[in-house]
């Protein structure tokens, strides 16, 4: 890692320690995480997957079928299939991204980018590591959050329908 991405990555933690409550318990990681390159990940995902999740691209917004999703099920992430989101915290933001309030415990890390040339604290899967969204302080009780995720890094699972294994 970089020196810049290292300060920044430290900052992220930092500043967003009072943003993420879920990732403050000390409870040790229910997974191990993964390690795969890049490469290996192009070869795994759909194109428009890989560009947001691992080079940190961004689709546009209303395209992703998941905004409409109302279902009752479970969010998981597109790359390893980490339970991510329940759908009892999904909400409609208006903005054109799923969105949603909070997140299962301890799923994902953050960073601090500058991506826009402003402060954001941007999300990753703490297993895989593949970029998610960011958080933004203008969501609704009970967490004033919003998790403004990208549809193509999720899959949805109904409930009733079985999570698939995690992928290794
Ligand atoms: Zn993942």
């Amino acid at each position: 890692m970089k020196r810049r991405h290292l300060l920044s990555a430290v900052a992220g933690l930092l500043g967003s320690a009072a943003l993420m409550p879920a990732l403050a318990a000390d409870k040790p990681l229910a997974f191990t995480r993964l390690s795969k390159t890049k490469a290996q990940w192009k070869a795994l995902l759909p194109p428009e997957t890989y560009q947001v999740m691992f080079e940190e691209g961004t689709e546009a917004p209303f395209t992703s079928a998941l905004n409409k999703e109302k279902r009752e099920g479970t969010f998981i992430c597109y790359a390893c299939n980490l339970p991510l989101f329940d759908s009892n915290t999904k909400y409609d933001s208006g903005t054109g991204w799923p969105s949603f309030f909070t997140t299962k415990a301890k799923v994902f890390d953050t960073k601090t980018d500058h991506l826009l040339m402003m402060a954001r604290t941007e999300y990753h899967c703490a297993r895989c590591g593949g970029h998610h969204g960011h958080v933004f302080e203008d969501g609704p009780k009970p967490t004033g959050l919003r998790y403004c995720n990208n549809g193509v890094a999720l899959k949805f699972v109904p409930t009733g329908s079985a999570l698939p294994a995690l992928r290794v």
